[in-house]
C-alpha cells in the first residue's frame, strides 16, 4: 500500500486546549505545524468541562496561596517547580485568552467573577456560567484559525516514529476512508487528554481512551504516577455525567439516607468543598455502611433546593438540564442523586517543566514533548484541585508551544522518514479486521470497565489489585481473539473501538503494577491494607515501563520539593 510523506517542522496529536494553545504559539512564531485529532477540535473533552479555571486574581488572593493549595492537595507529591510555574502564571494566562475573546462571567464591578473549589483557600476559579471549557476551546481554537493553523480532523494516530531517543514524526490513518499517511517532523508534541473510560462509571468523552500514553509506552517509554486516579465525588447516579464541582462551591450540600450532612463527619472544617478525593471517600463509605440512597443505595444527595431558581439558572443552568435529562430530577426543585465517578488522571507521560517527554526519571527524549491531561510534569501530584486542569492545559499548552519554537530556533535534526514505518501501524490494523476470533470489544471493554471499577477504584487492597492483575492478564490474551463484523473502509468505528480497546488494556495494566507496588495512601490513592501515608518509602513518583510481552517494571524518581515542607493533611 502507498503510504504518502507529509513534512512540517511540529506534528501536534490532538486539539483539545493543550494542543491548540501550542499549535497557536508555533504558528505566530512562523513554524510549519500540523495538527492531526480523531475528533472534531470542539468535540474534543476540553469543551466539556464546565466549572472554571484557576487563577489567583482578586485583590485578597495571592499566586503563593495558590501554589500551597496546589501541593497541600497534591499530598505533596507535586513537583514544586510545576507548581510555582504554573500558578505564577495564571493570572496572565487568564488575560491572554480573555484578551482573545473568552467571555468569562463578571462580578457586578466588571471585573472576571471567581467561584470557590475544593480545596482552595479563596475564591479563585474563573468562570464562564457553567460551561468554561467550551468557552476556552471555542476561543483558542478560532484563534489557532485565524494564525492558518492547519487542522487534520478525523485523522487517527497509532504510532510515532522514534528511534535512538529521537522523535521524528507519527504514523495516521484517515478515520473516513483509512488510507494511511506519515507526519515526519522535527518536532512530535503529544496533547491526547485522559483516559478515565477504563472505568464503568466514569465522566469522561468516549474518545478519552489513552490512546498516546500506550503509544509511548509500547516503544519502551516510561509512564509516570499512573496508579492516581481521580474518582469526582459528584457523578449523576447511574451514569457517572458529571455535575461541575461548581455545584458545590455555589453552596450545594451533601445528605445521605438519613438527611445527615456527612461532611460534617469527615471534614468539619471545609465541608463539601474539601479536596476530592477526601469528599469522594466520604461518600463510598455512606454508601458501604448502608446509608446511601437510590434504588440501589448506590449515591447520596446533592441538594441545591436552598440556592432558588435565579441562582440556579443564572449560574449552573447546564447542570439543571443534565439532571433533568438523564434521571429527571430538576434541581431547582428536588435533591439530585449523585455518586462518585471516575473522572481525571494525575498520571502520564513523563515530562520536564519545558515538556520535553522522558525516557526515564532522569533523562529526556529529543523532538517529543507532551501537555495537557496526557502529560505528568506533576502539578497535581496524588490530586488534583479543581479548576487547575483547565489551567494546566491552557498554561502548558501554550508553554510547551513556546518550548518547541525555542528549540526549533537551536536546531532541531530531523531524520528522514520512509514508507515502511507505517508497518506497525499497518499490521494493527490488518489484525483487528482480519482476525476471526470469537471476542468483542464491547464484551471485553465492559469487563475491563467493570472490574477496574471495583477491584482498582476508590478503595484498594493487595488482594483486589492482585485479582485486577490476573483479569487484565485473561483480557489481554481474550483481546488476542477479537472479531469485529464491520470490515468497510469507510467510518469503520468498530475497527477504531478493538484500537482503542487495545489502548485501555495496555494502559490500565499501568494503573493497577503502579498501585499494587504503592504500599500507602496518599491523595486519590487509598489502600485500606495501607491507610497512612509514608513519606519515608513513598514520596517518589513511580515510573512504569513495559516490555515486548506487556509485562510492567518499576522504578522511582524524585519528587521536587521546594518551600512547602509535607505535612499531615487536614481539612
Ligand atoms: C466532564 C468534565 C468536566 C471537567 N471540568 C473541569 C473544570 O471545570 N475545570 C478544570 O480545570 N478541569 C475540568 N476537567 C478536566 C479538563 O477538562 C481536562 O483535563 C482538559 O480539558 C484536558 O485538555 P487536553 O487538551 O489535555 O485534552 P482534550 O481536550 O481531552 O483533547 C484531547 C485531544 O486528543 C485527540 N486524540 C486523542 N487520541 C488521539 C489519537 N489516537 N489520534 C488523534 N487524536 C487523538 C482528541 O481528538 C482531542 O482533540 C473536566 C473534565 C471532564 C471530563
Amino acid at each position: 500500500m502507498e503510504v504518502p510523506i507529509y513534512s512540517y517542522d511540529v506534528v501536534i496529536v490532538g486539539a483539545g486546549l493543550a494542543g491548540c494553545a501550542a499549535a497557536r504559539e508555533i504558528k505566530k512564531a512562523g513554524k510549519n505545524v500540523v495538527v492531526l485529532t480523531k475528533l472534531h477540535p470542539l468535540r474534543s473533552h476540553s469543551g466539556a468541562a464546565q466549572g472554571g479555571v484557576n487563577a489567583a486574581l482578586s485583590e485578597e488572593d495571592d499566586v503563593e496561596l495558590h501554589m500551597f493549595d496546589t501541593v497541600k492537595g497534591s499530598d505533596y507529591l507535586a513537583d514544586q517547580n510545576a507548581v510555582e510555574l504554573m500558578c505564577s502564571k495564571a493570572p496572565e494566562t487568564i488575560r491572554w485568552i480573555e484578551h482573545m475573546g473568552a467571555a468569562f462571567s463578571r462580578r457586578e464591578d466588571g471585573r472576571i467573577a471567581q467561584r470557590p473549589f475544593g480545596g482552595q483557600s479563596k475564591p479563585r476559579a474563573c468562570f464562564a456560567k457553567d460551561r468554561t471549557g467550551l468557552t476556552l476551546l471555542q476561543t483558542i481554537y478560532e484563534q489557532a484559525h485565524r494564525e492558518g493553523v492547519e487542522f487534520w480532523d478525523e485523522w487517527y494516530v497509532a504510532d510515532i516514529l522514534y528511534k535512538d531517543g529521537k522523535a521524528y514524526g507519527v504514523v495516521a490513518f484517515n478515520l473516513r476512508n483509512m488510507e494511511p499517511a506519515i507526519f515526519n517532523a522535527k518536532a512530535v508534541m503529544f496533547a491526547t487528554g485522559g483516559y478515565a473510560r477504563a472505568f464503568k462509571i466514569n465522566s469522561n468523552a468516549h474518545a478519552n481512551t489513552g490512546d498516546g500514553l500506550s503509544i509511548f509506552a509500547r516503544h519502551g517509554l516510561p509512564l509516570e504516577d499512573m496508579e492516581f486516579v481521580q474518582f469526582h465525588p459528584s457523578g449523576l447516579a447511574g451514569s457517572g455525567i458529571l455535575i461541575s464541582e461548581a455545584a458545590r462551591g455555589e453552596g450545594g450540600k451533601l445528605f445521605n439516607k438519613n438527611g445527615e450532612r456527612f461532611m460534617e463527619k469527615y471534614a468539619p472544617e471545609k465541608m463539601e468543598l474539601a479536596p476530592r478525593d477526601v469528599v469522594a471517600r466520604a461518600i463510598m463509605n455512606e454508601i458501604r455502611e448502608g446509608r446511601g440512597v437510590g434504588p440501589d443505595g448506590m449515591a447520596v444527595y446533592l441538594d441545591l433546593t436552598h440556592l432558588g431558581e435565579e441562582k440556579i439558572m443564572e449560574r449552573l443552568p447546564e447542570l439543571r438540564d443534565l439532571a433533568i435529562t438523564f434521571l429527571g430530577q430538576d434541581m431547582v426543585k428536588e435533591p439530585i442523586m449523585i455518586t462518585v465517578t471516575a473522572h481525571y488522571s494525575m498520571g502520564g507521560i513523563p515530562v520536564d517543566i519545558d515538556g520535553h517527554v522522558k525516557k526515564s526519571p532522569t533523562e529526556l527524549t529529543e523532538g517529543l514533548y507532551a501537555a495537557g491531561e496526557c502529560a505528568c510534569v506533576s502539578v497535581h501530584g496524588a490530586n488534583r484541585l479543581g479548576a487547575n486542569s483547565l489551567l494546566e492545559a491552557l498554561f502548558f499548552g501554550r508553554h510547551v508551544g513556546e518550548s518547541i519554537v525555542k528549540d526549533l530556533e537551536k536546531g532541531i535534526s530531523c531524520e528522514i522518514a520512509h514508507p515502511e514505518e507505517a508497518k506497525n501501524m499497518l499490521k494493527e490494523i490488518e489484525f483487528v479486521l482480519t482476525n476471526n476470533g470469537n471476542e468483542t470489544s464491547a464484551q471485553l471493554r465492559q469487563e475491563l470497565q467493570d472490574t477496574m471499577f471495583e477491584n482498582c477504584g476508590v478503595f484498594r487492597t493487595e488482594e483486589s489489585l492482585l485479582k485486577q492483575k490476573e483479569i487484565l492478564k485473561d483480557l489481554r490474551e481474550r483481546f488476542k481473539n477479537i472479531r469485529i463484523d464491520d470490515k468497510s473502509k469507510t467510518f469503520n468505528t468498530d475497527l477504531q473501538e478493538a484500537i482503542e480497546l487495545g489502548h485501555m488494556l495496555d494502559y490500565a495494566t499501568f494503573i493497577v503494577e503502579g498501585a499494587i507496588a504503592r504500599k500507602e495512601s496518599r491523595g486519590a490513592h487509598f489502600r485500606e491494607d495501607y491507610p497512612q501515608r509514608d513519606d519515608e518509602n513513598f514520596l517518589k513518583h513511580t515510573y512504569a515501563y513495559m516490555d515486548k510481552e506487556g509485562n510492567i517494571s518499576l522504578e522511582y524518581g524524585e519528587v521536587v520539593l521546594g518551600k512547602f515542607e509535607p505535612q499531615e493533611r487536614k481539612y
